[in-house]
């Protein structure tokens, strides 16, 4: 086995073993990575060309009920500031976004039951009798199967809900009290009902190892995602995982490279996360096949309070400048923004 022939391999078939995925996170030099990055280049190029689709991110709410030991939203979070958005917020944000020329808009959120389906169904419809053509992903965490269907049947094309971690222990580990077969069985609900459904994981997570990312990768491969959200896991202050270290970018490009070349249609983004830790990590993650950057549309007003991680980056950038400024920086990397809905094109109609 040497790791060139691995990556041929997952180039030219879109797959690999186990061993073989494992033999490669362990092996990988600076030069395999970047040959590994230029396969995945190449392969975004076959299927998406240069163009990075772009989503404007509206932050729902700050609650949740959830305790994850990783994230600043996490119920027992005491310093949180917890804010809710309404149905004119939300519609405020979509107007300015469409304005900008985004054409999907994400809502996501802690898990709130103030969001019930009857208020979700309303925001979900009122966006989508301004703007009909434009795609509205959800990423609210999990909710029951009818719960999606009705969501589902109000509007909404897409659903975020990253597994986090294929290891059951780990997951465990970090979600205490959640069963993983949940959040497994929640994406399967998601894909069944037919949105464009999408996983992802952290890199970095305290206590994993090459083989939970093994998991993390066929898990990928097996549910094959239309979208996946790979970034680094970063502490935040008031979390019992403080004092760990951030995940590493490298190790996050090699991740997202692999995923490239595992499903090469699959969108993926380069994330807030990843420019979190590094300045150039979003340039690093388009180039190792990333091809969705999500601009903050949030209010200025709650854009601190939605705290998952320590020093968020571009948390206070004004939109408009921001806009223009995302528009120049992809093009340095050699990509071009297309302003449409950026669907998986599986799911072009
Ligand atoms: N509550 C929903 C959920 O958990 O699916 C959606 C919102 S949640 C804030 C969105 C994502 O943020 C999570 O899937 C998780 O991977 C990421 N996240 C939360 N805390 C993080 C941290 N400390 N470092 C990196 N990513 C984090
Ligand atoms: Fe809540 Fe999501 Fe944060 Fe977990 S990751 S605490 S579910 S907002």
């Amino acid at each position: 086995m040497n790791v060139k022939d691995i990556i041929n391999k997952l180039y030219e078939v879109n797959s690999a073993s186990k061993k073989e995925l494992l033999y490669l996170l362990d092996n990988i030099n600076e030069g395999e990575k970047d040959y590994l990055i230029s396969k995945a280049h190449d392969t975004r190029m076959k299927y998406y060309s240069n163009k990075v689709y772009l989503r404007g991110l509206i932050e729902l709410t700050s609650f949740c009920k959830k305790d994850c030991l990783y994230c600043g939203l996490r119920r027992s979070n005491k310093n949180a500031q917890r804010y809710r958005l309404d149905i004119d917020d939300v519609l405020e944000c979509v107007r300015k976004g469409d304005k900008l020329g985004y054409k999907t808009f994400v809502l996501q959120g802690g898990e709130d039951a103030y969001y019930s389906d009857e208020i979700m169904i309303n925001i979900i419809k009122a966006i989508k009798k301004e703007f009909p053509e434009n795609a509205i992903t959800l990423s609210l965490g999990e909710r029951s199967y009818e719960s999606y269907r009705n969501l589902f049947e109000a509007g909404a094309d897409r659903y975020l809900l990253r597994h986090e971690s294929a290891s059951k222990e780990l997951y465990e580990s970090i979600h205490p009290g959640e069963p993983f077969e949940e959040r497994f069985n929640c994406l399967k609900n998601l894909k069944e009902i037919g949105y464009q459904a999408g996983a992802g994981f952290m890199v970095g997570i305290p206590n994993q190892t090459n083989e939970d990312l093994v998991n993390d990768l066929i898990f990928v491969k097996k549910f094959a995602p239309a979208m996946c959200g790979i970034g680094p896991f970063i502490p935040h202050k008031d979390t019992p995982l403080k004092e760990y270290k951030h995940g590493s970018l490298e190790k996050t490009v090699i991740c997202l490279a692999i995923v490239r070349l595992l499903l090469p249609k699959v969108l993926l983004p380069a994330t807030t996360a990843l420019s979190s830790i590094d300045k150039n990590g979003r340039n690093a993650g388009l180039k190792a096949g990333g091809n969705v950057i999500m601009p903050n549309l949030s209010p200025m007003s709650v854009r601190k309070k939605y705290s998952l991680y320590n020093d968020k980056a571009y948390i206070l950038d004004e939109d408009a400048e921001y806009r223009k400024l995302i528009e120049e920086k992809v093009k340095e990397a050699g990509f071009e923004v297309e302003v449409n809905r950026g669907d998986n094109i599986d799911f072009i109609k």
